[in-house]
């Protein structure tokens, strides 16, 4: 029997793989998109901050997107404060993010994606192979086993990219677990907190008020991740912080590049994007603009040539490259214990917080100096 052989075939349908499969020609080229996201309640559900960068907002500007309201999550959210635990310091600092649901984010741009596209929803993709000049993707669909065949490759599977492991085994980048807690808020008033803490982790940690609810996460090293993550936890109710009773625990990898060559666009006929290439920032773990851009990028090759290789590509990301490669450069010097705590000492961009609490303490420390 016959068997439709598709021009592409693009795995994940996460914020890359949904602007690609948005962008591409699919009157032109035959597309089919896998995606193990359904509409279901138990549907996967990626583990984020779901922060909306103001590079990602740039992008949205481009693509003359506009977020619909029940995207966005209140409160609205206009500082961070950054906690050092190693020196006990503590700062704002003004932040310009979009506090959004990143399901229903994920959702609004799955549902953005042209007609012409065939989406297989719900279904796994347990296995790529390459046999001669095509791919073999294996999924698991409605229950049962299925074989597609595909000239191109767009692996948007994320940052445990099944593409990746099983075409490219040896290519590593290098990797955290990030476990994340849902609370039912309690705190006093909602806030946003990046907290520091050599001992426990090289990167960092995150807490984050979310439509009632309260989600505390970090990327730790993979190993003990669990351990460490409650270890801050209890560091953290020094500070207020109320973590007891999560409603919701959830985990999976994040990936954060250490050398430029871990970023990887891709081979031959398979193209990697967003978090699945590394393309996420080492230091902020930002990753949806990243994963805009090499989408677009993509598409606009296939757009306009016949013949799209993995050089061309390569090409196109040269520019977003070198950006995540001052950043990997950037990353010693952010995390680094010493200059943070030197440039928190000095209190540079920081602001000072001008709140009711603020003023009832001066008020009464006036009131106390006058008696
Ligand atoms: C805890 C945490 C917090 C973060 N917070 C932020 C933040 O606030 N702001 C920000 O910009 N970035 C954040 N990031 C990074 C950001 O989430 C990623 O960089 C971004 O989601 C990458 O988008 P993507 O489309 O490349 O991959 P993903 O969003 O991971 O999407 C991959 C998609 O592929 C699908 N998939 C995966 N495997 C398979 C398979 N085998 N078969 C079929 N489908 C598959 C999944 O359904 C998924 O939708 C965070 C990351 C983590 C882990």
């Amino acid at each position: 029997m016959d068997r439709i052989v598709y021009d592409i075939a693009v795995i994940g349908l996460g914020p890359a793989g949904s602007t690609f499969a948005r962008l591409v020609d699919s009157r032109k080229l035959r597309v089919a998109a896998f995606d193990k996201k359904d509409d279901t309640e138990e549907s996967f559900r990626k583990p984020c901050g779901g922060l909306l960068s103001p590079d990602a907002q740039k992008l949205c500007a481009r693509f003359s997107l506009t977020l619909p309201s029940d995207v966005l999550v209140t409160p609205q959210i206009f500082s961070v404060q950054t906690i050092d635990l190693g020196s006990k310091m503590i700062r704002d600092y003004q932040r310009f993010y979009i506090n959004m649901d990143r399901h229903a984010f994920d959702k609004w741009l799955k549902s953005l994606i042209p007609d012409t596209v065939e989406i297989h929803d719900g279904t796994v993709c347990t296995a790529v192979t390459k046999n001669g000049d095509l791919y073999e993707i294996d999924v698991t669909e409605n229950g049962s086993h299925e074989r597609y065949l595909a000239k191109h490759i767009v692996a948007a599977d994320g940052a445990n990219s099944v593409v990746r492991r099983n075409l490219f085994p040896k290519h590593r980048i290098k990797t955290y677990m990030s476990v994340q807690q849902w609370f039912r808020d309690e705190h006093a008033k909602p806030f946003y907190s990046c907290i520091f803490d050599r001992e426990l982790t090289d990167c960092y940690a995150w807490g984050l008020s979310k439509n009632g609810f309260f989600i505390f996460g970090g990327a730790f090293p993979v190993k003990n991740a669990r351990e460490r993550f409650e270890s801050m936890k209890t560091k953290l109710e020094d500070y207020g912080f109320l973590l007891e009773n999560p409603v919701k625990t959830e985990a999976c990898m994040v990936l954060s590049p250490t050398h430029p060559w871990q970023l990887f666009p891709g081979k031959d006929k398979c193209f990697f994007l967003g978090e699945a290439a590394g393309f996420i920032s080492p230091s902020s773990l930002e990753g949806i603009s990243h994963s805009f851009e090499s989408a677009y990028r993509l598409s606009e090759l296939f757009n306009v040539k016949d013949d799209v290789t993995a050089s061309d590509y390569r090409k196109a990301t040269l520019m977003m490259r070198l950006k995540l490669f001052l950043k990997i450069i950037k990353r010693p010097f952010i995390m680094n214990p010493l200059l943070r705590r030197i440039i928190m000492k000095l209190g540079i961009c920081s602001i000072r917080k001008i709140d009711g609490d603020d003023v009832f303490s001066r008020d009464s420390r006036q009131a106390g100096n006058r008696n």
